[in-house]
């Protein structure tokens, strides 16, 4: 079976958050868009990774021949919805060389004392990169809510602040893939449970993710209206379900591809004259 029609619907299409889109709705457990299986998915995997490497690198030599483009890949999610296994499984395809990841977490007394946005900026791709941000500025929008660890009138204003934000980097030539990953409870609780089984993953295991499920409602309030205030047209979001690990890594895999084949790359063309370097070479 060709790929292309284990697709039946593509990524981008079908993932893209629409006006109205109830996030209660969602089923986690499910493959949007896509026919195949386990097996179909984990062997697409590999091959359309093939693809993404090759994209990124016709990035990367344009960005050193002065493009100043770059793309950013922003990954959003509760605790194990897959973050980290996809930097490994599909930002492993590509060149590291290439790559500016970033990861945030509480902010430190330093960036305290900065605007939300202030450690985000020093963050971003840099020309020809494809930047990666674990969690971002829509934390300030997230855990920041719900715990109300600003007054509302100063998360209630960050919507508009960050759209505006986004508006800015798009127009500087930064494309934005943003993916709100969602994990049911009950595949989170038995992540969580494997975390704790495991000695080799007790390193991802935190304490406060167990408190944080308590507060489940609260975060689903809290994504349903940064979906709704933040899905714009220069920078719209993907909603990807996460329970099949394998199916989010592909899905996330075909949104980057669909980008990058959207900046219709070609190779530079040379600075020299090529064939006077040939000979030149050629009597070395
Ligand atoms: P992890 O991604 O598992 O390393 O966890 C990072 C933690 O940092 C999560 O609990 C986030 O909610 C938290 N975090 C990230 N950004 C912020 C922020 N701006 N304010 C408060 N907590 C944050
Ligand atoms: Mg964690």
């Amino acid at each position: 079976m060709a790929n292309d029609s284990l697709w039946e619907t593509s990524a981008v299409k079908i993932l893209r958050a629409q006006p109205g889109f109830e996030l209660a709705q969602l089923d986690r457990n499910s493959t949007p868009g896509f026919t195949g299986n386990k097996a179909d998915g984990q062997r697409l995997l590999e091959e359309r990774g093939g693809v993404l490497s090759d994209l990124q690198e016709l990035l990367y030599a344009n960005g050193r021949s002065g493009d100043t483009r770059s793309v950013l890949l922003v990954l959003q999610g509760m605790d194990t919805a897959g973050k980290g296994g996809m930097m490994r499984h599909v930002i492993g395809h590509v060149d590291p060389q290439g790559v500016d990841h970033a990861s945030f977490g509480v902010p430190t007394d330093e960036e305290k004392k900065h605007h939300f946005l202030w450690r985000i900026r020093k963050e971003l791709p840099r020309n020809g990169y494809l930047g990666v941000f674990d969690r971002s500025h829509y934390e300030d929008v997230l855990v920041v809510r719900v715990h109300d660890l600003v007054p509302p009138t100063v998360w209630g204003a960050r919507y508009d602040e960050i759209n505006q934000f986004e508006k800015e980097l798009v127009d500087a030539g930064t494309t934005i893939i943003k993916v709100a990953m969602f994990v049911s409870l009950d595949e989170q609780k038995k992540r969580l449970q494997e975390r704790l089984d495991r000695p080799e993953k007790y390193w991802k295991y935190n304490p406060s993710d167990v408190s944080e499920r308590k507060l489940w409602p609260a975060y689903q309030d809290a994504y349903q209206a940064m979906l709704d205030k933040t899905s714009t047209e220069h920078a719209p979001w993907y909603i990807v379900p996460c329970d099949r690990k394998w199916y989010s890594r592909i899905a996330v895999t075909e949104l980057l591809i669909d980008a990058f084949e959207k900046m219709n790359l070609s190779w530079p063309p040379a600075d020299f004259d090529v064939e006077i370097e040939k000979a030149r070479l050629a009597d070395s």
